[in-house]
């Protein structure tokens, strides 16, 4: 397909007519077993039950070195080389549940992308910045990004489950000595407390999952306490690269400090997974309202039957997609960057398509600070005095005179 097809909605892909092949992994969300669904090689095969699903134990177990992921799947030499490089650049670190959605033999695994180092790290294009969003700039106090009038960003950690290869902020996730101490996170409160405009909470990191619940009540209870701060939302990927974080005491504990949004990060329908679904459950089930914010990845999910199949997904664990994410201009991933049109591609092939719920915003994070823009498709054709000429999902065009 073009990519310079800019307005024209008729170049979405036509819906597919009944009977016709559905997209790729056809499963209801419910019954994918993630555990080796692609079966090969495994080194936990022999793992109990109960070990595998403890969170501390696969959190434990993480790959982190050549060796052990040598004996999970048969690397590419491109792979191999790219994970001794990684070392110094970006820490590699995969749950055993995430490496057991690979497959152990496909190094275009939409999975094996997003988790273990490939070459494309190791160039940089002439964009890259080490800080894309500016984010260190627009910081009052450390640990606070306050860009927007009525909402911040608030850093908790700098840890994560699982290091994705496209993280925007390489800069200082998986980086110990950037984490965020006790002080920190006590003058970051402080600074939400002394802003009353403050209304929305951002909790962010790394993967604030990554604290513990005592930890991580502690903070939200000082947050609850602060009269303007009125709604929070974590950002958490747990529900896709551990979900057996996600227990019955974190959400119990969760469910003292509403109204708690949770906005999480499925990139590809294949983490939609028995354990994803029970993890998004007791979630949705304790009160709280979750969202996804997919990050759009040439190999992974530039296409819009992918992207179709995930929200669809989504939508059966109660989780809305809410953004589609240009991929940023952070260093070493230009190899995941695709043309901002295949995003809009994507939109146009879903709006009327499907259930608007199933419609998510596409924006591009501005470099520089700019923030969130929106770069949805354009359905005004032309527009002249009171006259709007609009063209519809299908391509049609109607006239809507205002009065
Ligand atoms: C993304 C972001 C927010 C939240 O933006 P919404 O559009 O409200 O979801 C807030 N602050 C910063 C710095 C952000 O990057
Ligand atoms: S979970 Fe988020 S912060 Fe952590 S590595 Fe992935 S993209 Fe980066």
């Amino acid at each position: 397909m073009k990519l310079d097809d800019t307005s024209d909605p008729a170049a979405a892909p036509a819906p597919a007519p009944p009977g016709a092949a559905p997209p790729a992994d056809p499963l209801p969300v419910s019954h994918v077993r993630s555990r080796f669904p692609l079966g090969g090689r495994s080194i936990w095969r022999g793992v109990a039950e109960a070990q595998w699903n403890d969170w501390h134990w696969q959190q434990r177990e993480r790959v982190t070195r050549l060796e052990q992921l040598e004996r999970v799947i048969r690397l590419s030499d491109d792979e191999r080389r790219a994970v001794v490089d990684a070392e110094a650049h970006f820490h590699m670190g995969i749950t055993p549940y995430y490496a057991g959605l690979m497959d152990p033999e496909d190094p275009t695994c939409p999975i094996r992308l997003q988790a273990v180092p490939s070459a494309g790290e190791l160039s940089s294009s002439p964009v890259d910045l080490l800080d894309p969003l500016a984010e260190e700039r627009d910081m009052p106090v450390p640990g606070i990004t306050h860009r927007y009038p009525d909402r911040v960003l608030f850093y908790t950690t700098h840890n994560c489950p699982v290091y994705c290869r496209h993280c925007t902020r390489k800069r200082k996730v998986a980086d110990p000595t950037s984490a965020a101490a006790h002080a920190q996170i006590d003058g970051s409160i402080a600074y939400i407390a002394h802003h009353t405009e403050i209304r929305d909470v951002v909790i962010s990191g790394g993967d604030p999952l990554s604290l513990s619940d005592d930890r991580l009540d502690d903070i939200l209870g000082r947050l609850r306490a602060i009269p303007h701060v009125e709604i929070f939302r974590l950002g958490t990927r747990n529900l896709v690269t551990l979900p057996q974080r996600i227990t019955d005491d974190l959400v119990r504990m969760l469910r003292r400090h509403h109204p708690v949004y949770v906005n999480t990060h499925f990139n590809h329908p294949r983490e939609c997974t028995a354990e994803a679904y029970e993890a998004a459950r007791r979630l949705a089930d304790a009160g709280c309202a979750l969202g996804n914010q997919m990050v759009l990845l040439r190999g992974v999910n530039d296409d819009p039957r992918i992207v179709k199949d995930l929200n669809h997904r989504l939508l059966m664990m109660r989780i809305r997609p809410y953004y589609i994410y240009q991929c940023d201009l952070a260093q070493g991933i230009s190899h995941f960057r695709t043309p901002i049109e295949v995003g809009r591609r994507i939109i146009r092939a879903l709006r009327g398509h499907t259930s608007g719920l199933a419609v998510p915003y596409f924006v591009v994070d501005a470099p520089d600070g700019g923030g969130k823009i929106p770069v949805n498709p354009d359905y005004v054709v032309r527009h002249e005095g009171k006259r709007w000429v609009l063209r519809n999902w299908a391509g049609k065009e109607y006239t809507y005179v205002e009065p």
